[in-house]
């Protein structure tokens, strides 16, 4: 968001980018559960940077040098004025035993497709040999993430079965959580409104059990117990990317660098920080990790480093937090809009409605217009 609010202004920048399309972080579950094909989710930057004087490099960022302004990357170094750092999060692992090795993640497009090509191949397979592991997802973690790709592939398993001929009562949709309730952090009012969707919908919901380890295709949990399941995924925590700390920036415990008001490191003015790697405290507490926040901070981070850079004065950033939108499956949602607590399908239409704003800051009515069709080959 940084780069197309610097590109509307015909700010020169050079944007450093893993891949040459921007993919909808919000909606990955949606891609993991097969609502539309995985491309349908990203946009080509090429269609997003119009101005001439904007740059996209496709390139993988592997260091950051703030002594001598530089940052590292797989195809050679490129110095700096001004740096702008939105380098997102990777999966929190918390060292369990083989769990990085044993599990997929919803990180990016790629693992999404990955998770929905492999569920597919796993009822392919039932179809071989009626392993009923085959049918068994294990998803470990319910926080948003996790509940929200649970909701996606209780109803992708449904459309599954009619596919393959196969009894839905066969298929168990697995969800292991720590803590003793899922969803934390919303109301207990929607926490059981969500609770019930779920339930009704197949889910087995495993919630004060911890994951303690896991091996291929077993899930173990610190009751002793196990899950067998051919799907395993992992949503149960996330960090900052780990080059803020490696070069040398204040960190917090999940690993983001900690910006002043103008979101500016505290370590290097040279250095702004956005998104899921910006640690940015109001009133002392630090603010969470949000898609609608790291939009928000986009356009301050272009604006301060345009006023930086030709000498004027920067303005501090006012978050503005307008509340939480989770679905949980197709059609039905649930959320906290401005204190008010909404559920079905108003709050499953509100999160449409959520993705078309952010399409339209993103590419203008074009863009909002044309998702859905393909645009993108990944
Ligand atoms: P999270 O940290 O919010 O949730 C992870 C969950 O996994 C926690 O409830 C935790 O108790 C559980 N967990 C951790 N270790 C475990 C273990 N060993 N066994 C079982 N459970 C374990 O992570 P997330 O859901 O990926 O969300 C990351 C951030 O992205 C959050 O800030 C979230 O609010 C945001 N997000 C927002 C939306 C939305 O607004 N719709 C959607 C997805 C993510």
């Amino acid at each position: 968001m940084a780069a197309k609010h610097l590109d509307k202004a015909g700010e020169p920048f050079t944007l450093v980018s893993m891949n040459e399309y921007h993919y909808l972080t919000t909606l990955l579950h949606e891609a993991a559960g097969g609502r539309r094909k995985p491309k349908e989710y990203a946009v080509p930057i090429s269609h997003l940077l119009k101005s001439p004087s904007s740059k996209l490099v496709v390139d993988e960022v592997i260091a950051i040098d703030k002594e001598h302004r530089v940052v590292h990357t797989r195809g050679g170094e490129r110095s700096y004025e001004w740096l702008v750092v939105a380098l997102g999060w990777i999966p929190d692992y918390f060292g369990i035993a083989g769990l990085a090795e044993h599990s997929m993640t919803l990180t990016n497009l790629a693992s999404a497709a990955r998770i929905q090509e492999h569920i597919v191949s796993e009822f392919a397979r039932y179809e071989q040999d009626k392993d009923p592991n085959h049918l068994c997802i294990a998803i470990g973690g319910a926080g948003l993430t996790g509940i929200e790709l649970m909701g996606e592939i209780l109803d992708f398993v449904s459309l599954l079965c009619i596919r393959f001929g196969v009894d839905r009562r066969l298929v168990q949709v697995h969800n292991i959580e720590a803590l003793p309730m899922i969803l934390p952090q919303i109301s207990e009012e929607l926490r059981g409104i969500a609770q019930q969707v779920l339930e009704e919908k197949g889910a087995k919901l495993h919630t004060g059990t911890r994951i303690v380890r896991v091996t291929p295709g077993v899930v173990w949990l610190e009751d002793g117990s196990n899950i067998s399941a051919g799907t395993i995924v992992w949503t149960g925590g996330v960090r900052a990317n780990p080059l803020l700390k490696e070069a040398g920036l204040t960190v917090d415990r999940k690993g983001r660098a900690k910006v002043n008001a103008f979101l500016q490191s505290v370590d290097d003015d040279h250095i702004f920080v956005g998104g899921d790697c910006s640690w940015y405290e109001e009133d002392g507490k630090a603010l969470p990790t949000s898609a609608q926040l790291a939009a928000q901070m986009g356009r301050t981070l272009a604006l301060n480093v345009r006023s930086i850079a030709h000498g004027r004065t920067m303005k501090t950033f006012h978050p503005h937090l307008q509340g939480t939108l989770a679905s949980l499956g197709r059609e039905i949602g649930i959320g906290d809009v401005g204190g008010v607590a909404v559920s079905g399908m108003p709050a499953g239409l509100l999160k449409e409605a959520t993705k078309m704003k952010y399409m339209w800051q993103l590419g203008g009515i074009r863009l909002a217009a044309t998702k859905g069709v393909e645009i993108v080959h990944l």
